[in-house]
């Protein structure tokens, strides 16, 4: 770890660690979009310039504690087109040969790994390897194992390991993990998250087994799993789940196209999910609790997010979710803040864990425990 990270951590963390003591939301947001940061930003380079890489990259211009930095890219036309868009010297470029050399590039504190989901692994072990802090898109892998491995790998290079949870930071769902940590909803009993879309090409790599490690489960199902354990607030304790396919063809052994799955919690509360590649406008949330509900629909697209409790409309501001995720990132590695939903390897290990049992279940048509 570079000597300026050792010392900037130290001089920030007293300055910064009592605003960030207190669990209202609206003050979290605020201070992150109107506190001046007058810090060094993080200095990310994007590996995988695909659709959200693309995505991330433009919403980081909006960021005041990261910047984007460097590429890593195996189409050397895309790096020539990111290098003249967003000023990107040569030297801060790579290809999937020689990113271990950013090791000695002191123009980049972290790697943010968007590539298809069955490669993050090895790449995220390589950042750590090369002393760089590993941010990660969901699913961080394919397995419970993998993550595991994964997580080790950043802990003993001594650098973070986070992962691209963008919905930890939206203001609306914040709000609602607010009123259920106050009390304001009471016992919760209930929870419900739909997640899904047709999907298309048949020959991307989301209907690649190798490459997506799954299909829909772990691609947009990972948000009801991820969205029933911060709505709950529990972690759960068994599993069931059931499986369709209309088309085999699309959806090859191993890319599953639908699957119904259902939680119990410590607690009591139960958790009904449905996740698919085959039906579209699914991005619901529904929370039921003794004293009140909480729905949002949309729940996890990128936008305007819409929610209702049992007290009337959220009215908290849309922000654009990935420059609010780059900024609390960089907070979270420069400065130590702690978010108020984790975003860590071993959160992003929680949720393969629960896609292990899911499928496990689906296979033997019974209840896991977990
Ligand atoms: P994409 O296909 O648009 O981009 C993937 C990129 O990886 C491409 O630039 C491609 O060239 C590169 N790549 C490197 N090695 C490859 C290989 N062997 N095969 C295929 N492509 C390879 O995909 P995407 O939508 O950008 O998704 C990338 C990751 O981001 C996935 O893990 C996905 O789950 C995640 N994602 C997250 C969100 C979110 O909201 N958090 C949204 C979309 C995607």
């Amino acid at each position: 770890m570079n000597s300026r990270r050792n010392f900037l951590q130290k001089i920030t963390f007293s300055a910064v660690a009592l605003p960030f003591l207190t669990e209202n939301v609206v003050a979290e947001c605020n201070e992150t979009k109107d506190k001046p940061y007058d810090g060094p930003p993080l200095r990310v380079a994007i590996m995988g310039l695909g659709g959200y890489g693309t995505r991330v990259a433009e919403a980081m211009q909006s960021c005041k504690r990261a910047k984007l930095t460097g590429v890593i890219s195996g189409t050397p036309s895309k790096i020539k087109d990111w290098q003249a868009k967003y000023n990107i010297p040569d030297k801060n470029c790579y290809n999937y040969e020689n990113f271990d050399n950013v090791k000695n590039n002191p123009d980049i504190d972290a790697v943010y790994v968007i590539t298809p989901n069955a490669l993050h692994k090895e790449q995220v072990i390589r950042v750590a390897k090369a002393g760089k802090h590993a941010i990660c898109e969901k699913p961080m892998s394919v397995t419970a194992k993998d993550g595991r491995e994964m997580v080790e790998a950043c802990k003993k290079a001594n650098v973070k390991l986070l992962v691209g949870y963008r919905m930890h930071f939206e203001p609306k769902t914040l709000e609602i993990i607010r009123m259920r940590k106050d009390g304001e909803l009471g016992k919760i009993l209930f929870f419900q998250g739909l997640c899904g879309f047709k999907i298309g090409d048949p020959t991307q790599w989301r209907l690649n087994r190798e490459l997506a490690g799954g299909g829909a489960m772990m691609d947009i199902g990972i948000y009801a799993i991820n969205g029933s354990r911060y709505m709950v607030g529990e972690e759960p304790v068994w599993v069931t789940a059931q499986e369709t396919k209309t088309d085999p063809v699309k959806f090859k052994e191993g890319v599953d196209e639908t699957i119904q799955f259902q939680f119990g919690f410590p607690s009591g509360a139960v958790a009904s999910c449905l996740s698919t590649y085959n039906m579209n406008n699914l991005d619901r949330f529904f929370l039921n609790a003794e004293q009140g509900f909480a729905e949002m629909q949309p729940s996890t697209g990128y936008g305007p997010i819409q929610g209702r409790t049992n007290k009337g409309e959220l009215m908290q501001p849309h922000v654009t979710h990935q420059t609010v995720q780059m900024d609390e990132m960089a907070a979270i590695i420069l400065q130590g803040k702690k978010p108020i939903v984790p975003v860590d390897g071993e959160e992003a290990v929680k949720d393969l864990q629960i896609i292990d049992a899911i499928f496990e279940a689906v296979k033997s048509g019974k209840k896991v425990n977990l």
